[in-house]
């Protein structure tokens, strides 16, 4: 068994550097010298979580109420630790200082696990007098714990641990561990994808090697990474390379991925009990496609057990706002007021959702990861039962480029974004490989410039003169993925509303970084923002096209970009790539 102490050492030595490699080997020594039974702790602790990433558990402890666990571990006045929070600005650092300070306090050895478990209790207190128990758990804890691990303890409880690395360098790591390179990251991450488990897939690594990994298949009640679409350029193109392909009609809302069983089936269910929508026959799990729980976001669920025909089913949706009264499908931006908790049950009268379901993952026990869709086809459409909250997606089968052509046009004039093509005889594949599902929005290429938008994390900002500084802000950079690091690709001051500039300025408020995140790779010197923004928020970006450019870190450089609009469904990890700029460029 580890000591946690060992690892908050090794917290600092992740802490300390920039570099990818070295994070990775740093990580793959950790994860060697770590014990089967403690591998998967180990990995959500460094990612600063108690659990993976689709279950909704937090600590729920302000900075107010840390203050105050700090000042009582320690027997200091709040507001001396108050003071000197506001002097060095991170509330770890205190909690290190003052443990230096009171260095009576004896320190017990505690292991990995133990610390986990105490983290874990303070986490699940809940109901009346919960924050006095948290407060009072985590300043014992405090006070049994040596100056470091405190200070990473104390980053964990207010998720600022921020090391610098997600999922993606952990499955890099684990490859490293057994064979000094990332040559098995790829079969490591192919069981990833099925079971979003980091923490499980680590521990099968680690006892059995890949052979533990092979018998991964998709279980309910864990999201499965969802499909996404590859793009190209025409229809002769897509018939081409796919042959005979399904047509669907590309909605324009927010993907949900369903996990519904009917209750009395004695299969186990995985995660936290009070996160699901229960009714009396059967529970419903809901995730977007950054691995969210948002089960609770979506109250129409809870009925689906009238639609639905099997005994359990995963299925893959996109949730759309319905006009009950015009029988027209709502813009986007309509649905994603649900982010705010308390809005959840207003809107859902408001704007009532239907759930386009385009797939079926799982169905009566069994996987259907490797069914071809034609098969999967089959299954879905037995599965569901009218058209009430699930409807079923419309599609045609063709491998006509002409038929493909007109009834993409026909779903634009009808006022969708386009149609997604997806090859008929392929299994359903996790995360964005191969050409299994290609999104086709020709129209829009000849119209405004570039054949799609980008998803672009916003690095931080410029101050600003004139008008606009009214906003608090006067233009922004954003960037594009590399590895898991950022490139800038565009730095954009006009093309924005007063209502965006304001709303933009609203969401990076507490994003702010005195220094330049370690997310962030080289930015060139004429465009360093005058405040850095914690890698958080991703954009839609419209441009006219893309140009090579000596300045921005990714090589190329957007012309005439404007803010299409905040894209809160998605994490910096799935904005676009380089190596999609690179595509898109190429298509031009
Ligand atoms: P994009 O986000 O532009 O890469 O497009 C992929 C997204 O389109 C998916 O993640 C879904 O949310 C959405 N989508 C809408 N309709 C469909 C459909 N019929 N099949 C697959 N994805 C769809």
């Amino acid at each position: 068994m580890m000591t946690f102490s060992r690892l908050s050492n090794y917290f600092d030595r992740l802490d300390q550097t920039a570099s990818r490699n070295e994070i990775t080997r740093i990580l793959a020594d950790l994860f060697q010298k770590t014990s089967d039974h403690e591998i998967d702790l180990v990995c959500y602790l460094s990612l600063g979580r108690l659990v993976p990433l689709y279950e909704p558990l937090e600590f729920q402890l302000a900075e107010k109420m840390v203050v105050r666990v700090i000042a009582s571990a320690f027997h200091e006045e709040v507001r001396t630790v108050q003071k000197t929070y506001k002097r060095i600005g991170d509330l770890g650092a205190v909690a290190e200082k003052f443990k230096v300070k009171n260095s009576k306090f004896k320190v017990q050895k505690l292991t990995v696990t133990e610390v986990y478990r105490r983290l874990r209790n303070i986490a699940e207190e809940s109901g009346e007098g919960s924050q006095q128990r948290k407060v009072d758990g985590l300043a014992r804890l405090l006070k049994d714990l040596d100056s470091l691990s405190g200070k990473y303890v104390v980053r964990i409880v207010l998720g600022r641990l921020r090391l610098g690395f997600s999922d993606a360098t952990i499955l890099d790591a684990l490859s490293f561990m057994r064979l000094k390179s990332k040559e098995l990251r790829p079969q490591i991450e192919k069981a990833y994808l099925v079971r979003t488990d980091i923490g499980a897939i680590a521990k099968l690594f680690k006892s059995q090697g890949l052979r533990g990994l092979r018998g991964i298949t998709a279980s309910l009640g864990v999201p499965i990474m969802p499909a996404l679409c590859q793009r190209l350029k025409s229809a002769d193109e897509m018939i081409n390379k796919m042959g005979k392909v399904v047509v669907e009609p590309k909605y324009d809302g927010q993907r949900v991925q369903i996990h519904y069983r009917k209750l009395k089936t004695p299969r186990r269910w995985a995660g936290r009990q009070n996160s699901k929508l229960k009714g009396d026959e059967w529970q419903v799990r809901a995730f977007t496609r950054n691995l969210e729980e948002v089960s609770l976001m979506f109250p129409e669920l809870s009925s689906i057990g009238k639609q639905i025909q099997a005994r359990d089913v995963i299925l893959d949706s996109e949730a759309v706002g319905f006009d009950s009264t015009t029988g027209k499908i709502l813009p986007f931006q309509e649905i994603i007021t649900r982010k705010r908790k308390h809005a959840v049950s207003a809107a859902a009268k408001k704007v009532p959702l239907r759930f386009f379901v385009f797939d079926i993952l799982y169905h009566n026990g069994r996987s259907l990861l490797s069914v071809p869709l034609h098969e999967r086809e089959k299954l879905l459409e037995q599965s569901i039962r009218g058209e009430t909250v699930l409807v079923k997606a419309k599609r045609i089968v063709t491998d006509i480029p002409q038929v493909l052509r007109d009834y993409h046009r026909q779903e634009l004039e009808a006022g969708l974004e386009g149609v997604v093509v997806k090859r008929l005889s392929d299994p359903y594949i996790p995360g964005r490989r191969g050409w299994s599902w290609v999104k086709f929005k020709e129209a829009e290429e000849s119209a405004a410039g570039l054949s799609d938008t980008l998803d672009c994390v916003v690095m931080g900002y410029y101050k600003g003169r004139g008008k606009r500084t009214a906003f608090g802000l006067g233009g922004f950079l954003v960037g594009v993925r590399k590895g898991e690091q950022y490139v800038s690709i565009s730095k954009i001051g006009t093309g924005l509303t007063d209502v965006q500039w304001r709303e933009m300025k609203m969401r990076i408020k507490h994003q702010e970084s005195r220094e330049k995140p370690k997310a962030y790779a080289q930015v060139h010197k004429t465009l360093v923002p005058d405040v850095w923004i914690e890698p958080s928020l991703v954009t839609e970006i419209a441009a006219d096209n893309i140009t090579r450019s000596p300045v921005h870190s990714a090589g190329l450089a957007l012309r005439f970009p404007r803010l299409v609009r905040f894209r809160d469904d998605k994490l910096p990890s799935q904005a676009t790539t380089i190596r999609e700029v690179k595509r898109i460029s190429s298509l031009q």
